[in-house]
């Protein structure tokens, strides 16, 4: 079976040889630009050059599947956002937020125009074309929840869930614009799945407040997208996955915080789970011996698509990753 294959039909729990292999986040490292020869920031805003750095996460680590967009900034820069796209050890940024929860949220029109969304658009297509046959091509699009982050400011956002909660679900409406609108053109330029990524973590967002404002939106945006979808959401989500999984998306990305056995039994039979292991302690710092641990854990509790839990960091090293999907392919036969 091809690893696209694999890789698309794991998202579904469907029989498949061998779990699949990869992540809906950046899985960029410095030591992987230097072997790709594209490096940050220049593979953020030039589609040869992504394409190019994205590509290495399938012909030097092994994956199953590529995802260009590294940064989490794309669509919010195209909409007002000022973008400090970093340096080569540094990921992307910004601090200055563009509106307060009252004000009216203006999209550009033709935002989806604007370089910012055309570099990802542009080197989703590249890579369906020299690659879409065999691996899995993955897009991503932020929730109007972190959209929120970015406009208002973090602090902004947050303390107005509790002041003025319909001025927040108001600009969540507006902001949905945004995810919906990017996600598509993905899809249309080429991605077969989409990391729909949206920052509900649980020192930011408690469990209610995850009901409250965002299960309805996610099982919405399951219904309405074409195409399969990815939850990330970062940190301990153990105490929101029995809304999550009642959303429809497909799998959910899941961070180490939340242990193996518990992600798999709160998740239930239908919902597929991805990632789930340590940057910190397996991608960064593990041994040949940890990561083979780690990868028979993920098999033991049937983690379908077997990767990093996040984006990892750009200190890792890179054949950390290679070992991790040579060790899920080899493991297959039991050895
Ligand atoms: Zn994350």
């Amino acid at each position: 079976m091809k690893p696209k294959d694999i890789f698309m039909k794991s998202l579904f729990r469907e029989q498949v040889p061998r779990p699949a292999t990869g992540s809906a986040t950046s899985v960029v490292t410095v030591d992987l630009m230097d072997k790709a020869g594209f490096f940050f920031p220049e593979a953020h805003l030039d589609a040869e050059k992504m394409a190019g750095l994205a590509a290495a996460g399938y012909t030097e680590i092994g994956f199953d599947n590529v995802m260009p967009l590294f940064s989490v900034w794309h669509e919010s820069a195209a909409i007002g956002c000022k973008v400090d796209w970093g340096e080569k050890g540094r990921m992307p940024d910004s601090r200055d937020h563009i509106y307060k929860i009252d004000d009216e949220i203006r999209i550009p029109p033709n935002f989806l125009l604007k370089e910012e969304c055309q570099v990802p658009l542009k080197a989703l297509k590249l890579l369906k074309k020299r690659y879409g046959d065999d691996i899995a091509i993955i897009g991503k699009a932020f929730g109007p929840w972190t959209l929120g982050y970015h406009v208002f400011g973090v602090e902004e956002f947050l303390i107005n869930t509790i002041l003025k909660p319909d001025a927040v679900k108001r600009a969540m409406q507006r902001l949905k614009e945004v995810t919906v609108s990017f996600a598509t053109a993905q899809v249309e330029a080429g991605a077969d799945t989409l990391c729909y990524a949206d920052h509900a973590t649980r020192d930011l967002c408690s469990p209610d407040t995850y009901r409250d404002f965002l299960q309805e939106l996610h099982q919405e945006m399951s219904e309405k997208l074409p195409c399969p979808l990815i939850l990330h959401i970062c940190g301990d989500t153990s105490d929101r996955l029995q809304y999550i999984r009642e959303t429809g998306m497909a799998c959910f990305h899941f961070d180490s915080k939340v242990p193996t056995k518990t992600a798999r039994e709160l998740a239930g039979d239908k919902l597929s789970l991805m990632g789930g292991t340590s940057n910190f302690d397996v991608i960064r710092k593990g041994t040949p011996e940890i990561i083979i641990e780690d990868v028979k854990e993920k098999y033991e509790y049937n983690i379908d698509i077997i990767g990093p839990e996040c984006a990892v960091p750009l200190d890792a090293p890179y054949i950390n990753m290679k070992l991790l999907t040579e060790g899920v392919k080899k493991l297959k036969n039991g050895n």
